[in-house]
């Protein structure tokens, strides 16, 4: 089973054996260095390298640790930021342009998983949206118009796949679905096959830009957590949000989604995708892995370390799955992490604040699995021609300020002080926070704020909650077991080591003082 940056195993990762790359790739100098090994990664490295261009992937941990292993993998025309909103906030032709990017993306998995004869379960299959009051009715109506002026094809049905009530549904032909792990994987075997290189376990901590004394050509010199410098003329953050402090962090907010894999008691899995209209919504699909099928359900969306209770987060999701469905044994449940742009559409090309050739994939809400294929076709038009139809539309340096997104993003940044280490014996730590066994919180000790986990063996794990990334103060995620920023996102593990970005450092250990 491969890793991912949660406690909780996704039905996903058992379904691949671990990559086998060689990770002691030459240091020459690269055409391109991409950052992140999940979809976005991978499509983009495999697209470069088969036009000719020499591609190095730097990993940091393995293949799909991020949302690409957490994810639920529909592939939608029919995109989360409903047309209407697209309309208003970007025009009539941009929209178009949105709608066909992503049907672009759709066919460019479909037609990899052709020409590899990739066994991921792809099936091409109708999707369903179905109102359950007036409002959303009212709100699926403007749905529909809007659709027809994007060519999306949508049409109004008496029927719709699950048994839940509702007064009226759109059909939505064309969607898809698959096993997304299984096809990275692969994707990524073909990459290899190509001569392009993986290298894992190795995160990138920073990049610097120089003048090639002999060749006069702007390079890019990489660095990594291993104290290996890469080289290469273009660099790629194909992270999900990108490292360190930038604009960008503004602009996207981190959510999180839960997800449950259950075995139903009849046979009677649907076999097309299917979402509600509630605000967070709920999604439903069948996938058959190894002969075996499992329903996917997920929802009960938070903004990332404003839940305390996460497990509820799952109990709500079983209560709403048992209501309708008749569930015989729950598989898997997980969670995972996305980031809502600001305007509705991602930030895809030219990272704010950096040189050029250094490019970005950011913001893609709950619709990344087609995102990430916008973004493949995108960036690697960009770094080959320096031009694409899509390059202004999904610019990251596009200034729309949306009202209300600056209070919806801005977070208390709770910046605490540092705690100076060793000050603390482990025995007054047990007596002032009496922790049970798998129990975290922060804890407050002689002013300073102290996180606290105590495993199921009774050991105990201390660091200094302090954010690396903005200095706010992390919150505990019981389900996952990680301590989860507030701010922009950041995830640690009960050790303090980076889950997610943008945070590129980990949590500070507290050594305590033994008796
Ligand atoms: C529960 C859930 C369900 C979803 N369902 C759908 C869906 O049905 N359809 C859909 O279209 N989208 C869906 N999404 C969104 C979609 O899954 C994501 O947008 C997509 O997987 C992002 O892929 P990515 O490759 O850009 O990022 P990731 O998969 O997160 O990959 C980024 C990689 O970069 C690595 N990395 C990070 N920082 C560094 C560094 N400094 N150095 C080296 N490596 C680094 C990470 O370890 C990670 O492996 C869902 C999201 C969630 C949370």
């Amino acid at each position: 089973m491969i890793k991912r940056d949660g406690a909780l195993p996704s039905l996903w990762q058992q379904t691949v054996n671990p990559l086998e790359v060689n990770n002691a790739a030459p240091t020459h100098l690269y055409d391109v260095i991409i950052v992140g090994a999940g979809i976005t990664g991978i499509s983009l490295a495999h697209r470069l390298q088969n036009t000719g261009l020499q591609c190095l992937v730097l990993e940091a941990h393995n293949c799909c640790f991020g949302t690409t292993g957490g994810t639920t993998a529909h592939l939608n025309t029919l995109l989360d930021t409903p047309y209407t909103t697209i309309i208003k906030n970007f025009g009539e032709e941009h929209a178009k342009l949105v709608a066909q990017s992503v049907k672009e993306a759709i066919h460019n998995i479909e037609r990899n998983i052709e020409q590899y004869q990739i066994d991921c379960g792809f099936e091409k299959t109708p999707a369903y949206l179905f109102a359950q009051n007036d409002d959303q009715q009212k709100e699926l109506q403007d749905i529909v118009e809007a659709c027809e002026k994007v060519s999306v094809p949508v049409h109004y049905t008496n029927t719709i796949p699950v048994n839940i009530p509702f007064t009226k549904a759109i059909e939505i032909p064309s969607q898809a679905k698959f096993s997304p792990v299984k096809y990275v994987y692969e994707l990524a075997k073909a990459f290899i096959n190509a001569g392009g290189r993986i290298i894992e376990q190795t995160a990138v901590t920073n990049h610097t830009q120089r003048t090639d004394e002999v060749t006069n050509e702007a390079i890019i010199e990489v660095q990594t957590a291993t104290n290996l410098t890469y080289i290469a003329k273009a660099l790629v953050y194909a992270t999900h949000i990108p490292p360190g402090v930038n604009v960008l962090h503004l602009r996207c907010a981190p959510y999180r989604s839960y997800a449950m894999a259950v075995k139903l008691a009849q046979d009677n899995y649907l076999a097309e995708l299917c979402y509600d209209m509630y605000d967070p919504y709920h999604y439903y699909r069948t996938q058959v892995i190894d002969g075996e099928p499992y329903f996917i359900a997920g929802g009960e969306d938070h903004k990332t370390g404003h839940e305390s209770n996460t497990e509820a987060c799952f109990n709500q999701l079983q209560a709403h799955i048992r209501k309708y469905f008749n569930v015989e044994s729950i598989t898997h449940k997980w969670s995972s992490q996305y980031y809502e742009p600001a305007d509705g559409l991602p930030y895809i090309g030219s990272l704010p604040g950096a040189g050029d050739n250094i490019f970005v994939a950011t913001g893609y809400g709950g619709n990344g699995m087609v995102y990430s294929q916008v973004a493949t076709i995108l960036l690697a038009e960009l770094i080959i021609t320096g031009a694409s139809a899509y390059k202004e539309l999904f610019d990251p340096n596009r200034v729309k300020p949306i009202a209300g997104f600056a209070n919806f993003i801005k977070e208390n940044a709770d910046v605490v002080k540092n705690l100076v280490s060793g000050l603390i014996s482990r025995e007054q730590l047990e007596s002032l926070s009496e922790l049970a066994h798998g129990e975290g919180k922060v804890v407050v000790y002689d002013k300073h704020k102290i996180a606290l986990y105590k495993d199921q063996e009774g050991k105990l794990y201390v660091l200094n909650p302090t954010c690396t990334h903005l200095k706010c103060s992390v919150s505990w995620n019981a389900a996952e077991l990680s301590w989860d920023c507030p701010c922009h996102g950041a995830r640690y593990s009960i050790d303090g080591e980076v889950l997610n970005g943008p945070a590129n450092m980990d949590l500070k250990r507290i050594d305590l003082q033994e008796e």
